[in-house]
């Protein structure tokens, strides 16, 4: 008899398992750490133009909260059930441990399909799953910070502070309820490009372990890569944009309706424009149209980017994948049946748990200057200008050797915002990897990256409940 295909959930129970067995916590502890603490599953009314009524599904799970606030994307998707917002809160908790951000795991979601409803019906639906929200204290600065994720963007993030503010007045702290809001409505710059950003840091610093890339028959470096991209969306778009600038080559792009190919190239600001002009990627000129946009997984190239949605990798596809490099930056792309043949194989993936977490790291750069209330750079770009400028004046004098201003300008630079954030995300991408690799090099019998990310991540999280006294 076929076996039963494990389902979201299940194979990130059975990721944590294979990992479990590399770490020397009791059973109680590893338990604790790996099933979900609280699952707040609702309905409630949407009334329709027309007088009619319908009945929304929406879900928030809190995974763990052996750090609060817990933390994780809301998405908007006919596909979302149950099962799939545990997994997602899980990975979430992984996630926050392996780039040493201080929260717990959450998700949350509404079982819709967006392109179905107006932008007044998303917004009515927006508002109330909020309001399902305060009544039982699943959001709040303090409490669970929700975020954007697949099928919702910086406008459900703005109702949703908007509606959070409106039912706690006075909250000094109330913006901090949620991040990827709009720059003015208390967002943060860097944030939109976040999650494509990081996992171009990501992609790029595991690109350069030569080691590691001789055994793939690889040379170090993006440049000359060739590269699939698995969904144009919001982390998709930026993950190409990103590739493309450092010299990869986009070779194909898959949407859910059809792929497109083209072995010269694919660029990807026109291919944006393109799609905001017709509402499709099909058709774009110079590239041939595939309509089983799937089928892109296969495609020989270099590295395979699964920017869209779960379990796309699978028993069934994963012997056929031609990539040598899969960079997990979907949640879940691959499922365990998948990921033992790709490995059989000798592919790398670089798990989602660590390459998309630029997202959630700029997030809580989005939460602390919610609670300090003050743009980072703010009070210190003027101060560090004025004193290289100093220096650099200094130095011409010593030297007798006059720079233009031009160059004075451009050295004397004080920090933006957006140069702090991209700091610190680069800052984390590369110490998280170099972290996972160094788990994945000094524990015997490990040998792929998701389990050791797993290890570390277990390893950080039972060190905090030990701290806690809950364990001792
Ligand atoms: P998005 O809604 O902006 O984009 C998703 C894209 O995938 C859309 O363009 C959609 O048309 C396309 N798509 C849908 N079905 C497809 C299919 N079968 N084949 C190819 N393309 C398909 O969502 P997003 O925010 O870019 O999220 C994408 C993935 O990244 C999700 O797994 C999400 O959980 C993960 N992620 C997102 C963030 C974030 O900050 N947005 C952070 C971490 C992880």
């Amino acid at each position: 008899m076929a076996q039963r295909e494990l389902s979201f959930f299940e194979t990130v129970l059975a990721f944590f398992d294979k990992a479990a067995a590399y770490t020397s916590h009791p059973k109680g502890l590893l338990d604790q750490i790996k099933y979900c603490n609280s699952v707040y599953s609702f309905k409630f009314p949407l009334k329709n133009d027309d007088g009619t009524y319908e009945i929304i599904h929406g879900f928030r799970v809190e995974h763990s909260h052996h750090k609060q606030p817990v933390k994780g994307g809301i998405r908007y998707s006919e596909m979302v059930n149950e099962d799939e917002i545990k997994a997602l809160a899980a990975l979430m908790t992984y996630k926050c441990a392996i780039v040493d951000v201080p929260f717990g795991g959450a998700k949350g979601g509404v079982k819709i399909e967006p392109r179905n409803y107006t932008s007044s019906q998303l917004e009515r639906i927006t508002r109330r799953y909020t309001a399902e929200l305060v009544k039982k204290n699943f959001i709040g600065p303090g409490v669970d910070v929700p975020a954007p994720d697949y099928g919702t963007s910086g406008r459900e993030m703005a109702w949703i502070a908007d509606t959070f503010n409106a039912l706690n007045p006075g909250l000094i702290d109330s913006d901090a309820c949620v991040t990827g809001k709009p720059i003015e409505q208390g967002g943060i710059r860097g944030r939109i490009e976040a999650t494509g950003n990081g996992v171009f840091y990501g992609v790029r610093h595991v690109l350069s372990y030569a080691e590691d890339m001789k055994k793939l028959g690889l040379s170090p470096g993006l440049d000359g890569k060739r590269v699939v991209v698995q969904g144009m969306g919001n982390v998709g778009y930026h993950v190409a944009k990103f590739f493309q600038q450092a010299g990869a080559v986009i070779v194909a792009v898959a949407e859910y309706d059809g792929a497109i190919y083209n072995p010269n190239g694919i660029d990807i600001d026109e291919l944006q424009a393109h799609r905001k002009e017709t509402g499709s990627t099909l058709d774009f000129p110079g590239a041939k149209n595939f309509e089983n946009g799937k089928q892109a997984l296969e495609y020989e190239c270099d590295i395979l980017v699964p920017a869209a949605l779960e379990r796309q990798i699978t028993a069934e596809n994963a012997p056929r994948v031609q990539a040598k490099i899969i960079a997990e930056a979907a949640n879940g792309p691959t499922t365990a049946d998948g990921e033992d043949i790709l490995l059989k194989k000798g592919v790398m993936i670089i798990p989602d748990m660590y390459l998309n977490a630029g997202g959630v790291t700029v997030s809580y750069f989005e939460w602390l200057k919610n609670l300090s209330h003050v743009r980072f750079g703010r009070m210190s770009k003027r101060f560090e200008e004025a004193s290289n400028m100093g220096l650099l004046n200094a130095v011409e004098k010593l030297t007798g050797k006059a720079l233009s201003q031009d160059e004075k300008t451009l050295i004397s630079h004080g920090a933006d915002e957006i140069d702090l954030v991209n700091s610190g995300l680069e800052e984390t991408m590369i110490n998280a990897y170099d972290d996972i690799h160094e788990t994945l090099v000094s524990t015997d019998g490990l040998d792929d990256l998701r389990t050791a990310a797993f290890v570390s991540s277990i390893n950080k999280i039972a060190v905090t409940y030990m701290q806690l006294g809950i364990f001792p």
